[in-house]
């Protein structure tokens, strides 16, 4: 592969190619999507055909074998196209966890059909709706019994289940008064979700504010093969992290690439709309806000790249991991926040993509980790101020 492998044209040929199937699908296709609160399944099969949701699978299994620096360049692309990498980037982290902890024979038997597009691995089922955010509290259970272990409990905000034969699962399996520290005793397994709904796993769909197909979970009795269980039993927390870390940088690349695609519209819109005589975007009222989003989005591509340097080195990776998602969907929500500001009543119209934009983008000072729960990270395990909770 040609070209530099560090920012904003990083990659240029998996840039090219993303930009050409991304142009197939235009502003109008994903505005209809959403207006209809539909799946964008003919972009998410396209995407598969190409390729693209298999890059991280080593080339052994059929999948293209890149590291999350290209992965992160895909998903980029797809939101700077005005698109939403949301309905399928769980491809893209939850991949890494069953590359890093699943057994030969899980690799085998889920990575080669995984990479030939016919099994969707696009969820997993982290947040309950008792616990929110202190995951180590969750109560969801699995307990052995013989060649099974069987789960109870409840789960919220489960994104892509109604698109995704598997999902990963964490879920307790020793209870937290029997293990020395919170975060043991926490497992993960891999939920073959065609088996699993209708026989112990209810699905119920959550309304919410973007378009993204995202449901509530109650388990009862659903027994998964022992076999199931991904890596050592007990060391699940551990594995989620660094699956989290993945995310959260995959997801910075994407509010990159929504805060350039902002940037790109309201330099574009300032520069044609005349009011008062002149263009809106003669006037440092406006330009200043515009060059201040452009700045911001720009200074947070670069601890982007600084997370996928080191996760692809298997790095210790959290802190700029964390620090990029915080960075890049603060630049992203400033960006929009200026590009519908001067768009002025026309950013509030749907067939301007601004709006839809917005609130796609918005989601990511809450999820997947808020805004909050990053500053805590980073005063707690980087700066050492005494833990708050
Ligand atoms: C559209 C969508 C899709 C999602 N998809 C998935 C998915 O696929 N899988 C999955 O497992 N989860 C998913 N989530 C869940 C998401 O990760 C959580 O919503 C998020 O982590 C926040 O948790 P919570 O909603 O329980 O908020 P809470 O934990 O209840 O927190 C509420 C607010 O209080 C603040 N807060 C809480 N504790 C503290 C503290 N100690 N100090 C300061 N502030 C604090 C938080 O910052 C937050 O703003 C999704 C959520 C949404 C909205």
């Amino acid at each position: 592969m040609s070209g530099p492998t560090t920012g904003p044209e990083a990659y240029p040929e998996i840039r090219d190619a993303v930009r050409a199937l991304c142009a197939q699908f235009p502003d109008s296709y994903h505005r209809e999507v959403d207006r209809e609160r539909a799946y964008p399944a003919a972009f998410v099969e396209a995407l598969t055909q190409a390729g693209w949701l298999a890059a991280l699978i080593p080339a052994e299994y059929g999948g293209a074998g890149l590291g999350l620096a290209e992965a992160s360049v895909i998903l980029e692309e797809i939101n700077r196209a005005g698109g939403n990498a949301g309905a399928c980037h769980g491809q893209m982290y939850n991949m890494g966890t069953l590359l890093r902890h699943g057994s030969a024979a899980q690799k085998a038997r889920w990575l080669p059909a995984i990479a030939r597009g016919e099994l969707r691995l696009q969820s997993m089922g982290v947040t309950e709706p008792g616990t929110g955010t202190d995951t180590t509290q969750l109560r969801t259970t699995a307990v052995r019994r013989g060649d099974r272990y069987v789960v109870n409990g409840q789960k919220v905000w489960i994104s892509r289940v109604q698109h995704s034969d598997l999902m990963i699962l964490l879920a307790r399996t020793t209870p937290l008064k029997a293990v020395a520290k919170k975060s043991e005793g926490l497992s993960i397994f891999m939920v073959d979700l065609r088996e699993a709904v209708g026989r112990g796993l209810a699905v119920r769909p959550i309304a919410n504010m973007v378009n993204h197909e995202t449901n509530e979970l109650f388990f009862e009795d659903l027994e998964i093969p022992a076999e199931h269980l991904i890596g050592q039993e007990g060391q699940g927390f551990r594995y989620i992290l660094d699956g989290l870390n993945a995310e959260r940088t995959l997801i910075a690349a994407e509010c990159i690439g929504d805060g350039r695609w902002f940037v790109d519209r309201v330099t574009r819109y300032a520069k044609e709309r005349v009011v008062f005589g002149r263009p809106i975007g003669q006037n440092q009222g406006v330009q200043f806000p515009i060059a201040e989003a452009h700045i911001e989005v720009e200074a947070a591509d670069l601890m982007r790249w600084q997370a996928c340097t080191k996760f692809d080195a298997r790095a210790p990776c959290g802190t700029e991991a964390n620090m990029a998602k915080y960075l890049a969907a603060k630049a992203s929500w400033e960006a929009a926040n200026a590009c519908l500001q001067f768009h002025g009543g026309f950013g509030f119209a749907a067939d301007y993509d601004v709006e839809r934009k917005f609130r796609e983008t918005r989601l990511y000072q809450v999820a997947p980790i808020s805004t909050n729960l990053i500053l805590s990270f980073v005063a707690e395990h980087v700066l050492g101020l005494p833990r708050s909770y």
